[in-house]
């Protein structure tokens, strides 16, 4: 059972997607992770019951909820055992169509997102040479008579053979003769199932973690130009206004994973016996228990803060940053924690635990690594100097 927890707002959306779960238990996760495969059904059935439009305005299709509603729902897809990153995307990559697309681009893509007849499942930022500093990014978009040819690499694009839409980051104009470094950088939806073959290659990339991750090349890959979202050269912009939710969102997947570990660790340590008694009632087990929960319900009181700012329509940058900080941390805590109280059984496979600590871990890189929220909070936040 997962741990109590003193939010417990949005009842019914959590009861729902409870519901939903709870047809997709441990094993059905254990054996795509084994597997390596993409918990296909899942998504199919989180999409039917209209959770992955959550964000998508009515007028549109979608159920035109806010932010706040749409991390309960993530929350306790994690806290259910299972993984919403096969998802989540979705959630986020849309907003940057629906703030900067065209009314045309929302009408002919919104809706079916909404309803599923389309995936927008991979967002094309991080490449093999630039790392984090994604002012430096190679691909190349170069006009060509009404469109744009593609050239370039991106890596840990996630969900690409899922998806048939991509949101993908790519240099219009050299990084020289921008102004500013994140000037000149443009965003295109590209529609890959037109793609593929014809420019657009994609190969997973075999990883710790069953995320669906991939490297995708693009080889003189011709788009049309209705496929550019808003202005030439402002696209960095309009992907940092997507990456608060962003962060908002995976950290209350954390917070999910950290309820899910703390509950069974609960569990588990009143269960076991060793020396005739419950583990759970050794203090060196019981109190990193309650301090993983003492952790987490803070986190999540930030992670609150955050998505009623971003609601409300205010800055929320350092919140949201904060929000993704402790929340990752909570879970990666609460992962520690619950594996160290399971002894040797929480290796074991049947358990889920090991599975969860692996997932969870990706937090404290992904999709922003833990230095550079603090970076961001040393130099934004604080006014110290910038340190890269
Ligand atoms: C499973 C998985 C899925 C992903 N999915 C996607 C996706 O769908 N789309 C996408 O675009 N990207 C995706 N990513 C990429 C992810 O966003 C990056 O891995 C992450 O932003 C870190 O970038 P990097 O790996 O290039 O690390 P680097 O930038 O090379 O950094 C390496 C290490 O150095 C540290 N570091 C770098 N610079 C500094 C500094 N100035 N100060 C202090 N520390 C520093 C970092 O914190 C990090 O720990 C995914 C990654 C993984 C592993």
């Amino acid at each position: 059972m997962p741990a109590p927890s003193a939010d417990e707002s949005y009842p019914e959306i959590r009861a729902a997607v409870r519901a939903v779960c709870a047809n997709f238990p441990g094993e059905y996760w254990r054996r795509l992770d084994a597997e390596r495969k993409y918990p296909g059904e899942f998504i199919r059935a989180l999409t039917e019951a209209g959770f992955l439009a959550a964000l998508i305005p009515e007028a549109y299709g979608g159920s035109g909820l806010g932010l706040r509603e749409a991390a309960a729902i993530l929350e306790e897809i994690q806290k259910s055992g299972g993984n919403g990153a096969a998802g989540h995307a979705q959630m986020y990559t849309m907003g940057t169509i629906l703030r900067h697309g065209s009314e045309a681009q929302k009408r002919t893509y919104l809706p079916k997102i909404a309803s599923g007849e389309l995936r927008l499942q991979a967002f094309g930022v991080t490449e093999p040479s630039s790392g984090t500093d994604t002012s430096r990014i190679r691909t190349q978009a170069v006009k060509d008579g009404d469109g744009y040819r593609i050239n370039g690499q991106k890596v840990w694009t996630s969900r690409a053979e899922h998806s048939d839409l991509m949101l993908l980051l790519a240099r219009t104009a050299p990084r020289a003769e921008a102004e500013k470094s994140h000037e000149g950088m443009s965003v295109f939806l590209i529609d890959m199932r037109a793609a593929r073959g014809k420019g657009l290659t994609i190969k997973p990339i075999r990883a710790m973690i069953n995320h669906a991750t991939t490297e995708v090349f693009f080889d003189d890959l011709r788009v049309p130009a209705s496929g550019l979202i808003g202005e030439e050269g402002k696209g960095f912009r309009y992907i940092l206004d997507g990456m608060n939710a962003e962060r908002i969102l995976i950290a209350a997947e954390c917070v999910g994973d950290a309820r899910w570990f703390i509950g069974r660790a609960r569990d588990y340590a009143r269960a076991r016996q060793v020396f005739g008694r419950p583990i759970g009632q050794n203090q060196g087990i019981q109190f990193p228990i309650a301090r993983a929960y003492a952790q987490t319900e803070a986190a999540d009181l930030m992670v609150a803060k955050a998505a009623r700012l971003f609601d409300e329509g205010k800055p929320c940058g350092p919140e949201a940053n904060m929000a993704k900080l402790l929340a990752a941390d909570a879970s990666w805590a609460a992962a520690d924690m619950c594996l160290q109280t399971h002894g040797g059984f929480g290796f074991a496979e049947e358990y889920d635990v090991e599975r969860k600590f692996r997932e969870t871990r990706l937090y404290q890189v992904a999709p922003i690594s833990t230095n550079l929220i603090l970076a961001y909070l040393g130099e934004h936040v604080l006014d110290l100097p910038r340190s890269y």
